[in-house]
């Protein structure tokens, strides 16, 4: 990338968290303190919110101060940055500082930062980590608005709340706080935001966007800035990031901090449950959600919960809103239920807006089912910690998108709120978001909560309608006799988290509409040996947090013998099957649907539902099982991470499963913040080996003395025959010579993961539902028409008609915002079948993100 004109003023883009804090902002900002150091800006933090705008920067007598700007030297680097050294001159207190000063200072000789490349520069992030106390004994006191460098966010990733602090601020809801933001921003220069909060911090960015003209005439008019400072900051360039743990925001799918909370919910009533369990209690739990009851919705799912109650949907049925609670639970407790959970969003109320508080839902299930009943508030403890491997990824994917749609807006084009559909970032215009989702609460108070619940996202509908259906045994979605159905379900290849939770929604899906859930153990070989039964409702009902597979699995395929696995579909009378596995089970539908013409027993419809660690499906982006895969190698690296950073100077060498495809590895890198990452798709060369060791040493030399932290490098096990992890590790080691030594470490089996996440148990049991009722749907249709051929024609005809379409043969995927039924050979164009991967997949663009984000693409261009 060419270097900026020395003429053109850098863009100074600041980043601010407000509202409550939530997983992943600080994973947001490292992002965007990158992103936009990479792109030539320079980079500055607010703290405390909008409070730490409104009050901008001063001296301890009260004096405003601004930030100067950083000069160009003639080779168009910036001239030394060393912020705490000039406030030390400004505080007169450079002494009380001693080392970390001159420590500062040393990496303030090699500070400079030029478009596309950077060098590593400490300001004052070292005083944000350690806290705002700290912060105020290093030298932040009074100064709101700081210039970072690219190690100031050093190490952010994995840490839990906001280290630039977060605040509520009453002034800058009145035009007077809002003026006096505006006014801090101009004179401190800063051209860009990007503010990471909740529906509240966000509905404030729009205010002061649609002010912004009018502030900066009434400052001009009062003279606080001059006729060039207004030109100049004509237009306020503003971008939304959506931290909430809520998930309150409409227009997105997923906010930042969301997943962490629910990851943190499900902990907490997993334990619960078995307690509830060992005791044949019920339990409350009030989670988080005062407008929004999507934490609720999810948790019931994941945890397999009896009842929730939400703002969007009070109970619908019955006089009192506890009547129909107790219906379910009482049918669940008949059918020999020790346990009952029921979850409540605090903002929970019936049809008339009357609040429903946990204490209340206890004493009915007291008094009325005869329950001994508990209450458990999680609080505080849903804002969740450590963030989990999607909060970090989605904050770093909607970082670098926010500060692209920053860099680029014109006087012309909206301020934007940076969103998720489904696996896609987007940009949605501010002033619709805010409106939209204040229409939800609106809709709310005026009762009509269809309405309310339609302007959620579809995730969230389709999320409440499966949880009552797995959830509520009911005769009214019971098909007529002959429309009933025997559903088959198969595992197949190795475990993935969130198998059994498919197959628990599999089964009480069939059981609410009348069909028999027919579920063959350990593969086609159990098939074979007549290893088939049919669950009960009960039977699964653990089902969603149970790792592994129940059913057992094995990779062989139908193959095995095509002949038998044909006579035993016919003689379990299968009408339709759903088959849960990897590449394995696309391999199979693939075999079955190849050999229609011979067995007209594969003819029934056939969906896959893709489960594999490795994410090696084609046209698919999400398997089940990658989610809890993801998080296991997160885990596992933070602590490696741990250990390289006390050791101070060294790397790990990391390696990791996923077969040929390096799908784990690179978006645990992104996660982990790694500093490299191999995969099979790319290979490791000789040459790129070289430049990849030269990066390391040039940044380790980079290193202030006595700061340096470990790194990782993190290596698919397919990535190279000869550049094994134990070579690589020894190159590292010998070329690393007294910068750096090495150690590798290999996570093998454990990247499985023990219980499943929640992201991996909700995606199964909507994915599942999807495949139930498409199986559903095929089946009655091929029952149909081969009733309609029957009397005049022959056997064979109506064989021939039986379901034998390619749309019968399929894999569920979700592409892009979508979650489409691709068939098997639409599939097989898409899939390398040699190294049993696809040929093009989304997330290769991020092994240049992961080389972006940890500094190689830089430093590598010096
Ligand atoms: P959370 O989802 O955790 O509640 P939030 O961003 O919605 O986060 P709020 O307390 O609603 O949290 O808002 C944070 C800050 O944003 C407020 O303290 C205030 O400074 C600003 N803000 C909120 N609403 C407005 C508004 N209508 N006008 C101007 N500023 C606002």
């Amino acid at each position: 990338m060419a270097s900026s004109s020395s003429a053109a003023p850098p863009r100074r883009l600041a980043v601010m968290t407000s509202g409550g804090d939530s997983a992943g902002m600080n994973a947001a900002v490292r992002a965007v303190v990158k992103m936009a150091i990479f792109r030539g800006c320079e980079a500055f933090v607010i703290r405390e919110g909008w409070e730490g705008l409104v009050r901008g920067n001063h001296s301890p007598d009260g004096t405003p101060i601004t930030t100067p700007a950083l000069s160009r030297n003639n080779s168009g680097f910036f001239d030394s940055l060393d912020p705490r050294g000039r406030v030390d001159q400004q505080f007169g207190g450079a002494a009380q500082h001693g080392e970390a000063v001159a420590a500062t200072a040393a990496a303030a000789a090699a500070s400079t930062t030029v478009e596309g490349q950077f060098v590593p520069t400490y300001g004052e992030g070292e005083a944000l980590r350690e806290g705002v106390g700290e912060a105020q004994e290093l030298g932040l006191r009074g100064r709101y608005i700081i210039r970072v460098g690219w190690d100031d966010v050093r190490g952010w990733m994995d840490q839990g709340g906001t280290l630039i602090g977060t605040a509520r601020c009453k002034e800058f809801r009145t035009v007077e706080g809002r003026e006096k933001a505006a006014y801090n921003l101009i004179v401190n220069g800063i051209d860009a935001l990007a503010v990471c909060g909740g529906d509240g911090s966000l509905t404030g960015a729009d205010r002061l966007r649609a002010e912004w003209p009018d502030l900066v005439a009434s400052l001009l008019q009062k003279g606080r800035i001059t006729d060039e400072q207004a030109t100049r900051y004509a237009h306020l360039n503003i971008v939304g990031l959506v931290g909430s743990i809520d998930n309150d925001m409409a227009t997105t799918d997923i906010t930042i901090g969301a997943s962490t909370a629910l990851q943190r919910i499900c902990e907490s009533i997993d334990s619960i449950s078995s307690t509830a369990a060992s005791h044949s209690r019920a339990f409350v739990v009030e989670v988080m959600g005062r407008h929004c009851g999507w934490l609720a919705v999810m948790a019931g799912i994941a945890t397999g919960a009896d009842y929730i109650f939400i703002p969007e949907q009070p109970p619908q049925r019955g006089d009192h809103w506890s009547s129909e609670m107790c219906d379910v639970l009482r049918r669940h407790r008949e059918l020999g239920k020790r346990k009952s959970i029921v979850i409540i969003a605090e903002g929970a109320h019936d049809r008339d807006l009357n609040e429903i508080k946990p204490e209340m839902v206890k004493d009915v299930l007291t008094h009325e089912l005869g329950l001994d009943t508990r209450v458990t508030t999680l609080g505080h403890t849903q804002r969740g910690g450590k963030p989990d491997a999607n909060d970090r990824i989605l904050a770093t994917l909607q970082g670098v998108e926010a500060v692209n749609a920053v860099l680029e807006a014109t006087p012309e084009t909206p301020s934007y709120v940076i969103g998720m559909t489904e696996n896609k970032v987007t940009r949605i215009p501010l002033m619709h978001a805010v409106e939209q989702t204040q229409r939800v609460a609106a809709e709310i108070e005026a009762k009509n909560f269809d309405a309310a619940l339609a302007l959620r996202d579809p995730e969230f509908e389709e999320g409440l309608r499966a949880f009552k259906i797995i959830s509520q045994i009911t005769e009214a979605n019971r098909l007529p006799a002959d429309q009933r159905l025997r559903i088959g379900i198969i595992h197949i290849g190795a475990p993935a988290g969130g198998m059994n939770a498919a197959t628990r929604t599999m089964v009480r899906y069939c059981l609410d509409r009348g069909h028999e859930p027919v579920v063959i153990y350990n593969g086609f070989n159990g098939l074979l040996e007549d290893n088939v039964s049919v669950l009960s409702w009960l039977r699964v009902d653990n089902w969603a947090t149970r790792g592994g597979s129940e059913l057992g699995v094995n990779r062989n395929l139908p193959d095995i013998d095509l002949g038998a696995v044909a006579a035993k579909f016919q003689q379990h009378r299968i009408e339709a099957l759903l088959m849960i596995g990897g590449f394995e089970a696309f391999m199979s539908v693939k075999i079955l649907d190849d050999n229609r013409e011979r067995y007209p027993a594969f003819r029934m419809p056939i969906v896959a539902l893709p489960a594999t660690i490795s994410n090696n499906v084609p046209m698919n982006e999400f398997s089940l099982g990658s989610d809890t895969s993801l998080n296991a190698l997160v885990d596992a690296c933070d602590a490696v991470k741990q250990s390289a950073s006390a050791s101070r100077n060294r790397v790990f060498v990391v390696e990791t499963q996923g077969g040929r495809c390096g799908y784990i590895a690179v978006a645990g890198a992104l996660a982990a913040g790694a500093v490299l990452v191999y995969t099979p798709e790319q290979g490791i060369g000789l040459q790129q080996l070289g430049k990849d060791v030269e990066f390391l040493k040039k940044r380790f030399a980079l290193d202030v003395k006595g700061k340096s932290e470990g790194r990782l490098v993190i290596r698919n096990e397919k990535s190279s025959e000869v550049f094994t992890t134990e070579v690589i590790t020894k190159i590292l080691k010998e070329e690393g010579a007294s910068l750096f030594d090495s150690r590798s470490a290999s996570l093998g089996h454990t990247l499985q993961g023990g219980t499943p996440s929640p992201l991996d148990r909700i995606r199964a049991t909507r994915l599942a539902l999807k495949c139930c009722q498409f199986l559903e749907a095929k089946a009655l249709e091929s029952r149909r028409r081969t009733r309609r051929q029957q009397p005049g024609g022959s056997k064979a005809d109506a064989d021939g008609a039986a379901a034998y379409s390619d749309d019968t043969a399929v894999m569920i995927t979700i592409q892009g915002a979508k979650i489409c039924f691709a068939t098997v050979k639409e599939m097989a164009k898409h899939a390398d079948m040699k190294n049993r991967r696809a040929k093009k997949a989304w997330w290769h663009d991020l092994k240049a993100l992961v080389e972006l984000m940890g500094g190689r693409t830089g430093l590598g261009n010096l």
